[in-house]
């Protein structure tokens, strides 16, 4: 199967090197550079690929690798990476965030999980297929979009909307973050597969008051009121969702898990007994955040947007912005009945809520011959680790894809050790990619490449 050999590993290492280099921190992203470097090494391959997007600084670079034309039987697969980081603060790092040291076995850098090194991982498997001389049913593309890590607007959202054509048109499926990697517990290694990321609810709380002067008493004031909503909304346990990918993902890693985990798995999905087993289940709060956050809706309040204008005036309105998430299923509307609860507030007497941006959770289904060659594959390379369908609770440029019809999975392999932890790894400080991890995740990707579009 799709082996590299140590002069290919190494030109891989060393686009991974060169683009950690570039220092692509969104806000403010300057992603060119890097989109250049990739440009350059994919015309060096006789690929011809393009640059595209909102403005000359923040381009998307997208290329295509033509099917076969006696075997063209499908729609295209596209590989699909971001090229921003978010920021960096270099006194918490080891080693400098952007001279991509090699250090104990790995490359260190901003971006190195998230994701220069599926870019770097993409690009090697694309580049490869090529001097290989794949016989591909269908076309291959590979993408590497901008501002991914602000909101996406000006990188698949972009592109989806204003040249769809760069991306195959109708792709049938994507690849992209977040999963693939291992995930160990209980000494098994499991491999979450993202089939589906939670949806957006942004939201605005402005509470209301009496305004008046402040040199006398008021019980109406609607900055106090903001508070203690703000306080409420902060502390709120929203009650439980379960979709089918919670259920799966749930489901996948406690069937696993020894007699407590078999035994409490179906109480867990239970709307009352569910919030109340789940520290059991899952004894350590960082882990069970991360797992909570898919049952259900959240809410934290992130920006005070208007108070009062004056010190000695009590104001009459006071708002915050609200960050809501929401389980598949779920509107913004019902998110907003829930916080109502929540504030005792069920008419909106006291308190509104404007509906900023509402996106809704996107689920794709596990149940697709991609996803059987993903899991033949990592049978394959990793004999005894266990594949789970999974959720995130975040967005990625999935969501945008979906609207060409494409079903996307959250494959990025990636080999880790039971003591480098993805999570904390993902925006965390020293963030660092195993190179032989690394390695195995090229070779797992080619080999799902090959084995699904380029089967003889
Ligand atoms: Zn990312």
């Amino acid at each position: 199967m799709f082996a590299l050999s140590d002069t290919e590993f190494a030109e891989a290492t060393d686009c991974l090197r060169q683009l950690l280099r570039i220092d692509t921190t969104n806000p403010p992203g300057n992603e060119r550079a890097a989109a250049e470097r990739i440009a350059r090494w994919l015309r060096d391959d006789g690929f011809s690929p393009e640059l595209s997007g909102v403005s000359e600084d923040r381009p998307n670079l997208t290329c295509r690798l033509a099917a076969d034309p006696t075997r063209r039987k499908a729609r295209p697969l596209v590989l699909s990476c971001h090229l921003d980081v978010v920021p960096a603060d270099p006194e918490r790092w080891t080693h400098p965030p952007f001279d991509a040291i090699e250090a104990d076995g790995c490359l260190w850098g901003r971006g190195a999980i998230d994701m220069k090194g599926f870019a770097a991982m993409a690009l090697t498997v694309f580049r490869l297929a090529r001097r290989r001389g794949f016989a591909l049913d269908r076309d291959l593309v590979f993408v590497a979009v901008a501002d991914e890590e602000a909101g996406t607007e000006k990188g698949s959202e972009w592109l989806v909307e204003n040249r769809p054509d760069l991306l195959g048109s109708e792709p049938e499926y994507v690849l992209n973050e977040v999963g693939g990697f291992t995930l160990h517990r209980d000494g098994k290694r499991f491999y979450p597969v993202q089939v589906a990321e939670k949806g957006l609810a942004w939201l605005r709380l402005t509470a209301r008051g009496t305004p008046g002067h402040s040199s006398l008493p008021d019980p109406d004031n609607a900055l106090a009121s903001l508070a203690r909503a703000i306080d409420r909304i902060a502390r709120a346990r929203l009650p439980w969702h379960i979709s089918r990918p919670a259920r799966d993902f749930l489901g996948g890693l406690a069937t696993h898990s020894g007699t407590l985990g078999k035994w409490l798995s179906p109480a867990l999905f239970h709307p009352v007994l569910g919030p109340r087993l789940l520290p059991l289940a899952i004894p350590e709060p960082g882990r069970r955040r991360s797992v909570e956050a898919v049952l259900r809706n959240t809410a934290n309040p992130t920006l005070v947007h208007e108070g009062g204008r004056k010190i000695n005036v009590i104001p009459a309105r006071a708002s915050v912005d609200i960050d809501g998430r929401l389980a598949p299923g779920q509107t913004a509307d019902d998110l907003v009945a829930e916080l109502r609860a929540v504030l005792r507030d069920p008419r909106g007497e006291r308190f509104e809520f404007e509906i900023l941006r509402e996106s809704e959770a996107t689920v794709f289904s596990p149940d697709t011959p991609l996803f059987a060659t993903i899991r033949e594959t990592l049978a394959h390379q990793d004999p005894g680790g266990i594949v789970v369908p999974s959720i995130i609770p975040g967005f990625t440029d999935s969501r945008n894809y979906a609207r060409l019809g494409a079903t996307c999975y959250g494959f990025y392999p990636l080999k880790l050790p039971a003591d480098l932890d993805f999570a904390a790894l993902f925006h965390g400080d020293d963030e660092r990619i195993p190179l032989d991890g690394f390695r195995w995740g090229i070779e797992t990707l080619g080999e799902t490449i090959e084995r699904f579009a380029a089967a003889e």
